[in-house]
């Protein structure tokens, strides 16, 4: 295959990634871009398997890692649980990183054209920015991983001057990169590189540790953010473009997306990235000012039936514990019931709910609940004083009213979704734990509060039964 024909490939590729990112916006329309995001990527690897730059050897070697990488792939995908996704997301991002970190070494170590000059100075600055990016979203992403899986605790470690740490950090990465670009042989610039390496992956250690857990879904946009810029500048150390355009399409969605989620959250990117979010105070809500006061009045799965046999309208808050209990094959059972009853029933998507991105649209989409009845929150959060039941399920902070009420909560200035508003709420969870923010909720204890403790999925399946008897 000609250079001019693997170009014209790349370009189509790159026409069907954009076209695949269109489609991922919408729900609707998301299988679609999959099947363009499929496609022009084997269009990509099919060309440049067969372009100019591959032979012989290096054939086989690329056969033999695609095999390897692409059953590894398949077998994760494969075992892998809805709720897992965000850490084998955050894995995937930490290899992407890793990938930059070698790509970039070898280009430096034994490049693929030897140039002399401002070309020599452009390619070694390429290689060092690309190195830097890669080992910060290698170390961040690994850390990320420990912390969505449990592995390493959510609270965030914040060190005493750790901005100064950062500073001093970033200062040395400048200085070691003048030495590196001075540097007459690839012996003596190794030197600098991988001190430099050394202070990028203690930076995105410290970086990630420093975040606190209610942060977390915008970390992960952000590391996604990062691992496309880390192949973007892999592409312009291997004068590759359809790297860099690809790269920079992740880097700027991933940018999109985590501003998108601070909005979501009222957090400031920067007061983000600069770490501590969960700690304010160092208090948890229920020693702030939105004080839980009473007791939690429990029921059981008959009532809850009958009181949505009740209510004319309801609101299902799905979160979490929706997507731990697998819970929502039963959910749409029993709004397709209420439905055939007379009753109006709508979905309220909280734009952080579950564990990543659109988590409760894809769990519901999979149950085949239809897509007009699921609203995001700005669309249906004014609507709670005119309903009659709104029904949580596995859902905790998203619907925390301290995040309105106080000012001292960690989740303070989050939008929630203000399910106490309505008529009667029930919360369905096991127990008085709370949820991933680690913050009491002081919803439980409110009047027009009830709480059906339980598996959710038992607890649905108990109240499908009753209110199939009923019918
Ligand atoms: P939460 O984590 O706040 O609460 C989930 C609740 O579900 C828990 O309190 C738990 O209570 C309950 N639960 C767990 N298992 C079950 C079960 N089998 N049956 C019934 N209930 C169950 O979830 P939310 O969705 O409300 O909020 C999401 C949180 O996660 C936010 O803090 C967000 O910032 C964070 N986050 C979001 C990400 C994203 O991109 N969406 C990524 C990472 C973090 P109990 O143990 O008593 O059952």
């Amino acid at each position: 295959m000609s250079e001019g024909l693997v170009t014209v490939a790349y370009l189509g590729a790159t026409i069907l990634f954009i076209l695949s990112l269109g489609g991922l916006s919408h729900p609707e329309t998301s299988r679609r871009g999959n099947l363009y995001g499929i496609i022009g990527m084997t269009i990509a690897i099919v060309a440049t398997l067969l372009g100019p730059h591959v032979s012989g050897a290096g054939f086989a070697w690329i056969i033999l890692a695609m095999l390897i990488g692409g059953s590894v792939g398949l077998y994760a995908a494969r075992k892998v649980q809805m709720t897992q996704m965000p850490e084998l997301v955050a894995l995937m991002h930490s290899l992407v990183g890793l990938a930059a970190v070698f790509v970039g070494l070898a280009s430096y170590i034994d490049p693929d054209v030897h140039y002399t000059g401002t070309e020599k100075t452009i390619h070694e600055l390429e290689v060092y920015i690309g190195i830097l990016i890669g080992a910060v979203t290698f170390s961040g992403s690994v850390i990320a991983f420990g912390k969505l899986s449990g592995k390493i605790g959510g609270r965030p470690m914040l060190l005493p001057a750790r901005h100064w740490i950062n500073l001093a950090g970033l200062i040395a990465v400048i200085v070691l990169c003048r030495t590196f670009l001075k540097a007459d042989s690839v012996g003596s610039g190794m030197v600098p590189l991988l001190l430099m390496i050394a202070i990028a992956l203690a930076f995105g250690v410290h970086m990630v540790m420093a975040i606190g857990g209610a942060d977390m879904p915008v970390v992960v946009s952000m590391l996604n953010s990062y691992s496309g810029w880390a192949a973007s500048a892999t592409g312009f150390m291997l004068s590759n473009n359809l790297l860099i355009v690809t790269g920079a399409l992740v880097g700027s969605s991933g940018a999109i997306l985590s501003y998108i989620m601070c909005e979501a959250m009222n957090r400031n990117f920067i007061s983000v990235i600069a770490g501590g979010f969960g700690t304010e105070g160092g208090k948890p809500a229920a020693a702030g000012g939105a004080q839980p006061a009473g007791e939690v009045v429990a029921v059981s799965a008959a009532e809850t039936a009958e009181l949505m046999r009740e209510a004319r309208s309801i609101v299902i808050v799905p979160g979490y514990g929706m997507a731990v209990a697998q819970a929502q094959h039963t959910v749409y059972e029993i709004t397709r019931l209420l439905r055939e009853r007379g009753s109006d029933v709508r979905f309220a998507i909280h734009p952080v709910a579950g564990r990543m991105p659109g988590h409760m649209n894809v769990l519901l989409a999979e149950a085949k609940v239809p897509y007009d009845i699921v609203m995001e929150m700005d669309e249906i959060n004014e609507d709670f004083p005119e309903t009659d039941l709104a029904m949580v399920i596995g859902a905790n902070d998203i619907v925390n009213p301290a995040a309105e009420d106080d000012p001292h909560s960690p989740i303070a200035g989050m939008p929630v979704l203000e399910v106490w508003k309505a008529g009667t709420s029930i919360v369905m969870k096991r127990s008085m734990a709370s949820g991933y923010a680690g913050v009491d909720n002081p919803l439980f204890y409110k009047d027009n509060n009830r709480m059906l403790f339980g598996d959710a999925k038992k607890m649905l399946g108990e109240v499908l039964a009753v209110l199939k008897t009923a019918a």
